[in-house]
């Protein structure tokens, strides 16, 4: 199997390549060449198996042959082995027929774990092989600077550089990139904004002579393994659920839609799904496409639900590669003209997507509404995240004989501030994190300018 670009211009690569690529050079995003099919007997022989074991069924054939199966089942199992909860991801069931798929009892307790555990081991794995060592940079204004951190702590040749702006993420956000103290994890408070770090790591990606010659590597949600990753927990709750004989819906708090579009790579793959909701917050672009077809950029909106603040959603560009067949070019002058100015979307492959998504936006008012209604009927606590998908899942459920799914995305502990703000004393961290608040800390601070990064870069990497 070989990867092309969303764009159609840049060369089709094999899994390797892409692990250790990111974006495509045409501007586009990787996506496989055929989508693999998981037939009726392959999923109702994973009914029972551990969460590890259907993660290597599932994704052995992106792997394609590149890494041997026993080298690969022992990254799957080394990777899924971090998680707190004997399942993995487990299915918490809320009412008659909605469940919580519960994806936060990774290292850094948000979803992001299940798939940057695995990206760590994966381009370890191919640096090794290959007797490279390489840089990762990042910008983070929250969960994937940690998680990024915690899957490439234990990497021989990697050296990870997490920029975060100085004093403007949350203590538990904060402690957790800054208490890990692995020689080749690197944690740099910026004098500036989240924009500021962004613009640097954009600007060390565009011009990497700095590093003289070796590899820069991007984790962001766009890299392919990110996206593999997260179909595992689709296949694996809805086989729980009675897949392949029963259909399933699901519903994703989203922001770079790289979750959602995991779960949509799963329905390809052959497992039966009715719908997906697409819950966001007050940033509601996925929303506004799919239910106005207004295809547009709007101000960032500082929201409860930090980690879905975005203007654009870098990986819907894979849904609409799809929705428009596969025509590069297509999705090439659409995006020139979404970045230009408003825009739409053609009839048709709206037409194409709105059969499977649904969606929903949720404002803050809302979240804090949500967290308390939920506690009453559940006893549950949900994250400000996993409130956006809870009442998307509500009002968008479709046939009540189906099975709904809402993605818990975050753990309510890391995002404590709104559970409070919903009347509650707050959330205890889970008790292998209770001692976060007084681990040691380390980062450095340095002004936002490049030169003084890369410079910090160049004499710390290893
Ligand atoms: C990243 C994140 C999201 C959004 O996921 P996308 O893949 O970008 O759509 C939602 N909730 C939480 C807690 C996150 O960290």
């Amino acid at each position: 199997m070989r990867y092309i670009s969303t764009r159609g211009q840049a060369p089709a690569l094999s899994f390797e390549e892409v692990v250790l690529t990111g974006m495509a050079s045409d501007g586009g995003l990787y996506v496989p060449e055929t989508v693999p099919q998981l037939s009726h007997d392959d999923l109702a022989e994973m009914a029972g198996l551990s969460y590890a074991e259907i993660a290597f069924r599932v994704m052995q054939p992106f792997v394609n042959g590149e890494i041997d199966d026993d080298t690969f089942r022992r990254l799957v199992t080394e990777a899924y082995a971090t998680f707190s909860h004997d399942a993995v991801v487990p299915l918490n069931q809320l009412d008659a027929n909605h469940f919580l798929l519960e994806l936060f009892h990774g290292p850094t307790l948000a979803f992001k774990d299940v798939a940057l555990q695995l990206l760590g081991r994966l381009l370890d794995h191919f640096l090794k092989k290959r007797g490279e060592r390489a840089v990762i940079m990042g910008a983070t204004s929250g969960d994937t600077g940690s998680a990024a951190i915690e899957g490439c702590r234990h990497c021989d040749n990697l050296d990870i550089f997490i920029l975060h702006p100085y004093q403007r993420v949350s203590e538990v956000q904060r402690r957790q990139m800054t208490s890990v103290l692995a020689d080749n994890v690197f944690n740099v408070a910026i004098e500036g904004n989240f924009d500021d770090a962004q613009a640097m790591v954009k600007a060390s990606f565009a011009d990497q002579s700095f590093l003289n010659g070796t590899r820069l590597v991007a984790v962001n949600s766009i890299n392919w393994a990110r996206i593999m990753a997260q179909i595992v927990y689709y296949v694996a709750s809805a086989v729980a659920l009675g897949a392949p004989r029963r259909k399933v819906s699901f519903c994703v708090p989203s922001a770079n839609f790289g979750n959602v579009f995991a779960g949509y790579m799963a329905y390809r793959m052959g497992l039966p799904v009715e719908r997906f909701v697409i819950a966001t917050n007050a940033n509601d672009i996925l929303h506004r496409t799919l239910a106005a077809n207004d295809f547009s950029k709007q101000e960032l909106k500082a929201t409860l639900a930090p980690s879905m603040d975005i203007v654009v959603s870098s990986n819907f560009e894979r849904l609409l590669f799809e929705a428009y067949d596969r025509d590069g070019a297509a999705v090439a002058e659409l995006l020139a003209r979404f970045q230009a100015e408003p825009t739409a979307l053609a009839e048709a492959p709206l037409a194409r997507l709105r059969e499977r998504f649904a969606s929903h936006s949720v404002d803050d008012a809302t979240i804090l509404e949500v967290i308390r209604e939920a506690h009453h009927r559940t006893q549950e606590i949900l994250d400000p995240h996993t409130a956006t998908g809870y009442r998307a899942a509500e009002r968008e459920r479709g046939d009540a004989a189906v099975p709904m799914i809402t993605l818990a995305t975050a753990h309510p502990a890391k995002f404590a501030e709104a559970v409070v703000k919903a009347g509650f004393p707050g959330v205890p961290l889970p008790p292998h994190m209770d001692d976060l608040l007084e681990r040691e800390e380390r980062y450095t601070v340095l002004p936002a300018e490049l030169s003084a990064v890369q410079q910090f870069v160049v004499e710390n990497r290893r």
